[in-house]
């Protein structure tokens, strides 16, 4: 889909509120594809402000060569959060060395807090959301106070709270790019055939989404992509949205 995007001016950030900013944009760029979203957000809207955050996960890789192809420069924020499978760890080196990404940063958890509230790591078993406030969103919302904007992977039809993103959402605090809302299945099965990405080791046993090894499980053929994640509790989602 083809549009003008590189050429529209940024919008003026100063006059309008965080809200109304990014529901201009989500209008203004609601026909528009990933790559001119990304590249109006990076290279101007937010230029110099703006963080792609990473799971390196089973999708990743389509947003990952999509940055590397617009700015490899660009901060890539991973939450490191101690609990990852060993085969996401590889597959995050070999991506960031295939796509030249020169500035991957690893956020980890504050050290006292991780020993004061999970001493024997075994918090998500106790309380998973105090767990993932501790691991995710605490380091995230530190790393994200030097931006103005950030990037997500969040697709539509991952369903659940997704089924309804905008391109462009306010928080209270930050202006979220969502390039890939409209993305099905097949469009990033085509992306990463057509790019020759490589896949992350667990998508092939059954794994469509892919977090920390003790919140993620494998589903059944015909389930929802992020059936497997939290199995058996309510929660359907790590907090770094919430807000
Ligand atoms: S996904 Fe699980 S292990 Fe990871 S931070 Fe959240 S509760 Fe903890």
């Amino acid at each position: 889909m083809k549009t003008s995007a590189a050429i529209l001016p940024a919008e003026p950030a100063a006059t309008v509120s965080r809200e109304e900013r990014a529901r201009r944009l989500a209008m203004r760029y609601s026909a528009s594809d990933a790559r001119d979203i990304l590249a109006h957000a990076i290279g101007q809207e937010f230029a110099g402000g703006i963080a792609l955050v990473s799971s390196f996960g089973a999708e990743s890789a389509v947003l990952l060569h999509m940055v590397a192809e617009i700015d490899r420069t660009l901060p890539v924020l991973f939450l490191e959060t101690g609990k990852h499978f060993a085969q996401t760890l590889s597959y995050k080196k070999k991506l960031v060395q295939r796509l030249g990404l020169s500035d991957v940063r690893e956020l980890r958890p504050d050290g006292d807090a991780l020993a004061a509230q999970d001493g024997q790591g075994d918090l998500w078993k106790r309380d998973a959301d105090a767990c993932c406030t501790l691991r995710k969103v605490r380091p995230l919302d530190g790393a994200l106070k030097a931006f103005d904007a950030w990037i997500t992977g969040r697709k539509q039809f991952h369903g659940g709270g997704r089924a309804a993103l905008p391109a462009f959402e306010a928080n209270a605090t930050h202006i979220k790019v969502n390039p890939l809302i409209r993305w099905g299945k097949d469009d990033v099965e085509a992306y990463m055939l057509a790019h020759d990405l490589p896949r992350h080791p667990l998508t092939g046993q059954g794994y469509p989404s892919i977090g920390c090894w003790p919140c993620t499980h494998p589903v059944a053929a015909g389930d929802d992509v992020r059936a497997g994640r939290w199995r058996g509790a309510a929660k359907t989602e790590c907090g770094i949205h919430g807000r």
